[in-house]
């Protein structure tokens, strides 16, 4: 069946009052953008309330809904058979044909058909509407039978100023709010499972997001980046354009490495990450920082660890998967593709500079004394790596 028209369902932003027409705006314009790399030609509409993608060509159908299932902001979709008004019976005749081409399997099935006058000149009214063409269908289609309270179709039929709308089948989309209705978030982005997955679960509330990747060449190597920047494209297909900076950590890991005590070498990095991640954030206008750290996952995720590492920023900093098990985790990540690509064996900065019984519970007092022994170098240290961001634009669509 040729679909002309798409129903874009949206939840959440339905119930935003006076924000409504920013959030529909901004979620019109992620939805052209995203058919603009798909064939064929559409047309994005805000229509009493409502928002359409009408198509003014021909176009893969498989392709439009993949297209559609990656847009943050849509809680469903509904393929829409358009009709022009022929009359009533003109309508019952369509209503059949959908009918047939959208289950052609024949098999025993409950409906309920809903339908609704927009256009009040047409002649039939909705409560006549539903009954007649319910009859009509009955007596026509043997293999249905009516459901009122929980049918397996529920069509809908809308007489409306310049066409009639005839569905039933419900695609669920990824739910969330439109992206930059948010604003935008500094993901600190490893090669692991998490921080990925963490990424995509904050843009999925509106963040645009750039982030920030620590490498320590060559202590971690080419691939171990490569598989970075895989990882981006794969979240900026949902999060759109990702602006990823690779940040020489080797100099800063290696004055750590020499002057603090081991144990405490992770959670000085960390804290060194996030002071140079809150930087670019606020240069790129990121208001929060985002992270994939699970509570008491590993050493540095403790409270106290977490305690310790967030005393050094004061942006925000969001951290989706802190209550998750890993186990959930990973059913995220291999829902949104990054998975695979997170498993691969390449070593990141972390592994290599691993004490073997790092801190727990450091206390801050402590570490700020260990952090002492740096300070004359930490300036200089700091400004040549923020010099040497290496920034790459990475878009799933290049
Ligand atoms: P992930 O699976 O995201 O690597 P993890 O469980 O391995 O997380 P850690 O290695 O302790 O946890 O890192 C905690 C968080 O710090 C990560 O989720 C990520 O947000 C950030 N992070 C760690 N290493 C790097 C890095 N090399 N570059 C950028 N961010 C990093
Ligand atoms: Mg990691």
């Amino acid at each position: 069946m040729k679909f002309s028209s798409f129903l874009i369902k949206y939840a959440e932003i339905a119930i935003k009052g006076g924000n409504r027409k920013y959030f529909e705006n901004a979620l019109v314009t992620q939805i052209r953008n995203t058919l603009k790399y798909v064939e064929g030609e559409f047309r994005v509409i805000r229509e009493n309330g409502r928002i359409y993608v009408n198509a003014l060509s021909d176009y893969d159908f498989e392709e439009v809904t993949k297209a559609l299932k990656t847009i943050f902001g849509i809680y469903a979709f509904c393929p829409v058979l358009r009709i022009e008004d022929h009359g009533f019976e003109d309508l019952e005749e369509q209503t059949a044909r959908y009918m047939e081409e959208m289950y052609p399997e024949k098999e025993p099935l409950t409906f309920k058909v809903e339908a609704r006058r927009a256009r009040k000149d047409f002649p039939v009214d909705s409560q006549t509407m539903n009954r007649e063409v319910g009859a009509y269908l009955l007596d026509r289609f043997s293999w249905l039978s009516v459901d009122v309270h929980d049918p397996d179709v529920l069509l809908r039929i809308e007489i409306r100023d310049e066409n009639i709308n005839i569905y039933s089948r419900e695609i669920k989309g990824q739910g969330g709010m439109p992206l930059g209705t948010a604003g935008k978030g500094m993901l600190l982005l490893s090669g692991g499972i998490d921080s990925p997955a963490a990424g995509y679960l904050m843009s999925k509330r509106g963040l645009f997001l750039d982030a920030v990747y620590f490498h320590a060449p060559p202590y971690t190597s080419e691939r171990a980046k490569q598989k970075v920047v895989d990882l981006a494209r794969i979240i900026s297909r949902y999060a759109g354009t990702i602006r990823l900076h690779v940040i020489n950590f080797t100099d800063i890991q290696m004055a750590i490495y020499e002057m603090c005590p081991h144990e405490e070498l992770t959670i000085i990095m960390r804290r060194y990450m996030m002071r140079i991640a809150e930087h670019i954030a606020r240069e790129n206008d990121c208001g929060c920082l985002i992270t994939g750290e699970s509570l008491g996952q590993v050493a540095s995720q403790t409270t106290d660890s977490l305690s310790c590492t967030n005393e050094v920023c004061t942006l925000p900093v969001f951290r989706p998967f802190i209550a998750f098990d890993k186990l959930e985790i990973i059913s995220i990540a291999e829902r949104i593709g990054t998975y695979e690509t997170s498993i691969l064996p390449y070593e990141d900065c972390c592994t290599i500079f691993v004490a073997k019984h790092p801190v727990t519970h450091p206390r801050s007092e402590k570490i700020k004394e260990s952090e002492e022994k740096l300070k004359d170098k930490e300036e200089a240290l700091i400004k040549e790596a923020l010099e040497n961001d290496e920034v790459l634009s990475i878009s799933w669509h290049d």
